[in-house]
């Protein structure tokens, strides 16, 4: 088979699940995990014949892909703010939302102050830790998760960027865990923020092959990780100390509420796409 007709069957057979431009995307970006070259090159080669090694693992992404495994979990990587990030399926797929929560922490965060602490709640991947300490190498950063599964992988992605993260494997919503934290500068976290009622509107394959855990929250309280992030920050969070926190796009009215009701100053931002998508909670210095 030659690249050219390796990347037609797979267009074809994506198009059944995707639409038109996503079905390119993903063809692309495996075309290059594949033959390790970049898109003008397979062009100009797009005769040469797949080694035999190329052809299978052709094949087995195809048979992933059709049964709508997200190529982020097929090839085991991420793209996050321009960097490469290990991903299973024990860990979130990194979203482009995130990333702005992260560019707005760091627009906000004075990088020389010494002895800058950081904690992010809810780990998944490490891509926000990471990302964090890359860009403040000062910082001490700390990142917490109830799950081991992905606080392994986050420590591979660690490892892979070399950066000395502090990881804590514990349940934010034990009064308990969250004595152990250290007094912070910053918090930011991207909680699970789902009601499960929601499940049905999101894309099949989000909730065929995300982690639950890291998506959903009970119908009944989507705000319990917020309000533990404001009980959290009244004893954990220096004055002048700022939270900024991924939210449900229905939920910015009432987490802004929540946050002045704590005595936080609360601001609401929109995401790329116009959605209310994060909100900043600073403590106010006495
Ligand atoms: N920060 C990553 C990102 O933005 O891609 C992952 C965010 S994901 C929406 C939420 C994360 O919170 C998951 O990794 C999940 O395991 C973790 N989590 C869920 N419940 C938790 C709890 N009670 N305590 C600590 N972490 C929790
Ligand atoms: N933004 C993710 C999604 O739409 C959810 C992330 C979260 O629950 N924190 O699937």
């Amino acid at each position: 088979m030659t690249m050219q007709e390796a990347s037609q069957e797979l267009r074809k057979m994506l198009q059944e699940i995707y639409d038109p431009r996503e079905s390119t995307n993903i063809t692309e970006w495996v075309m290059e995990d594949i033959t390790g070259i970049n898109r003008i090159d397979r062009i100009m080669y797009h005769h040469r014949l797949f080694t035999e090694d190329q052809l299978d693992k052709f094949n087995d992404y195809a048979v992933r892909l059709a049964n709508g495994m997200p190529v982020q979990y097929v090839t085991g990587y991420a793209w996050f703010m321009a960097l490469r990030f290990r991903v299973n399926e024990d860990v979130l797929i990194p979203r482009p939302e995130t990333e702005e929560l992260v560019q707005w922490a760091l627009s906000e965060t004075p990088p020389l102050k010494e002895g800058l602490s950081m904690l992010d709640i809810g780990t998944g991947s490490g891509c926000i830790p990471i990302m964090l300490k890359k860009k403040i190498p000062d910082a001490a950063v700390h990142t917490l998760d109830v799950s081991k599964e992905a606080v392994d992988v986050a420590k591979d992605n660690a490892a892979i960027y070399q950066t000395e993260i502090h990881f804590h494997l514990g349940d934010f919503l034990d009064p308990g865990i969250r004595l152990t934290l250290p007094q912070l500068d910053v918090i930011i976290s991207n909680p699970p923020y789902i009601p499960y009622t929601e499940k049905e509107k999101i894309h099949q394959n989000v909730v065929r092959y995300e982690p639950h855990l890291a998506l959903f929250v009970k119908n009944e309280d989507p705000l319990l990780f917020y309000r533990a992030i404001a009980v959290f920050g009244k004893d954990h969070l220096n004055a002048g100390g700022k939270i900024f926190l991924e939210i449900n796009e229905d939920l910015g009215e009432s987490i802004t509420h929540l946050g002045n009701s704590f005595g936080y100053d609360a601001v609401l931002k929109k995401d790329m796409q116009g959605k209310d998508r994060m909100v900043k909670w600073s403590k106010l210095i006495k």
